[in-house]
């Protein structure tokens, strides 16, 4: 009886697996991004999933509340799932607020090398005015406690591997950036 090995897991998919993790405030681009890279990843035939925030807090993490105690909570079960996609070989892609620097890090020193972060950076402002979910008029009329850049802090990534500015550049850009770094790095050489 033997268990099946990383490499052999990379060598029946033909690419090695991968945690890419977009953080940045609410409405900055995270979901829209992950959906365009999955799509271009899957079109490639790389073996992809994606873990959205707003989905996980529906289910795993249901339980969890906005308090920097469930905030952590969140993301550390989220950063031991993306460790078992990239374990199976899968390229993760996970787009949470992740607004605290110390829970990044953790999920950085779970994956090494195996992880990718990707600041997904637009100003406060805009991400206002975009409002796709009405979650910062909420904010703003109280009625939505501990909102990331409203009543509760958003701690930038210090030295991301990517950043993408998504009030300058359009989606496919930004996609495109985050392919030409990710797709060297999952290269099967046989
Ligand atoms: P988040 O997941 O970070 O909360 P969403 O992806 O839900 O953000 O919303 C981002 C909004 O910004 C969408 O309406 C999207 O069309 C728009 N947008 C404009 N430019 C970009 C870009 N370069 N990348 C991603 N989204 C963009």
């Amino acid at each position: 009886m033997k268990n099946i090995s990383k490499t052999e897991r990379n060598k029946l998919k033909g690419h090695k697996g991968l945690a890419i993790w977009l953080t940045g405030l609410s409405g900055a681009g995270k979901s829209t991004i992950a959906v365009e890279l999955e799509q271009q990843l899957f079109a490639r035939k790389i073996h992809t999933y994606t873990l959205d925030g707003d989905i996980l807090r529906t289910g795993l993490n249901k339980d969890l509340s906005f308090s920097e105690e469930g905030r952590r909570e969140n993301i550390r079960r989220t950063g031991e799932v993306a460790k078992l996609f990239v374990d199976s070989g899968t390229v993760v892609i996970a787009a949470f607020i992740s607004p605290f620097a110390g829970d990044r890090k953790i999920v950085r020193e779970l994956l090494d090398e195996e992880f990718v972060e990707v600041f997904v950076n637009c100003p406060l402002e805009i991400c206002e005015q975009r409002d796709v979910k009405g979650l910062y008029k909420k904010a703003r009329k109280g009625e939505l406690k501990n909102f990331t850049g409203i009543d509760s802090p958003y701690e930038k990534p210090e030295k991301p591997e990517i950043t993408l500015h998504t009030h300058l550049q359009n989606v496919e850009e930004c996609v495109q950036q985050i392919l030409d770094y990710a797709l060297p790095k999952i290269e099967w050489k046989k």
